[in-house]
């Protein structure tokens, strides 16, 4: 196949052989690729040192069955914001290791969404004072592309939506469901309190979660919080394992 020049979102990288870099990346056109640069941790002049994670790089590749060539890069942009900040650093760890891990390698027609969302992501976060809304507003958009979006607002098991009123002047309905990661949305207090072990979560929460799927919203300190002990565990779950960018996360939160 012929070469073809992309714009690239670095997602990683291993050292190869001697010279040689591996490297994962997110390119609007050609989907989330694996490449090879063949010498790249020599050759300024064909890759200037760009194949680093929270790079926007130009590259030119020939995409392959397998490994594609990356047969140069330059540059566009580093997110020098994110990598000199250790707080900003593990969050957008996490949008990296996410992106990689839960975008499928033949998702072909949604890999400029996943890219520009990434982007945006990623240009949010560097300035940011807020990253926990950006990672939770990128977490929440990219399930939605990938086809993994939980059931916010409606009873997985009876289908009513978890907020009806209880009575009829709209009074008194309930101010809580509860959401299971296992199965992948909200239950009613009804239907949920046959179900032990799940995290009781505010309708307020629900709302802003099914909200920021489609626009910008502001969380509140309490959506943050909750929606901080429902999103991850939700999409581990649907990965069958803990990333290690989350794992650092917690770790520095916890101060260690
Ligand atoms: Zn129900």
């Amino acid at each position: 196949m012929k070469s073809v020049i992309t714009e690239a979102l670095i997602l990683r990288t291993n050292d190869y052989g001697e010279s040689d870099r591996i490297v994962r990346f997110m390119s609007p056109g050609l989907g989330k690729v694996s490449g090879i640069a063949k010498g790249a941790r020599k050759s300024i002049k064909r890759f200037g040192g760009c194949l680093e994670p929270f790079t926007l790089v130009s590259l030119t590749v020939q995409p392959r069955e397998g490994l594609s060539l990356i047969k140069e890069g330059a540059a566009a942009k580093g997110y020098k914001g994110i990598k000199n900040d250790l707080e900003r650093f593990a969050y957008g760890s996490y949008l990296l290791d996410l992106t990689n891990n839960i975008v499928a390698d033949d998702l072909d027609d949604e890999s400029e969404k996943v890219f520009f969302l990434l982007k945006n992501a990623l240009a949010l976060l560097e300035a940011s004072d807020k990253p926990e809304e950006v990672v939770r507003e990128y977490e929440v958009r990219l399930l939605g592309i990938t086809g993994y979006m939980p059931s916010f607002l409606n009873c997985l098991s009876c289908g009513d939506p978890v907020d009806r009123p209880m009575d009829e002047a709209g009074q008194g309905g309930p101010v809580e469901a509860v959401f299971s990661p296992g199965d992948g949305g909200v239950f009613c207090r009804n239907c949920g309190s046959e179900k032990a072990g799940l995290e009781s979560i505010s309708i307020g929460t629900l709302k802003t979660l099914e909200a920021v799927s489609t626009k910008k919203v502001s969380f509140s300190r309490n959506a943050i919080e909750e929606s901080g002990r429902i999103i991850p565990p939700f999409i581990m779950h649907h990965l069958g394992r803990r990333l290690k960018s989350l794992e650092f996360i917690d770790k520095m939160k916890g101060g260690v």
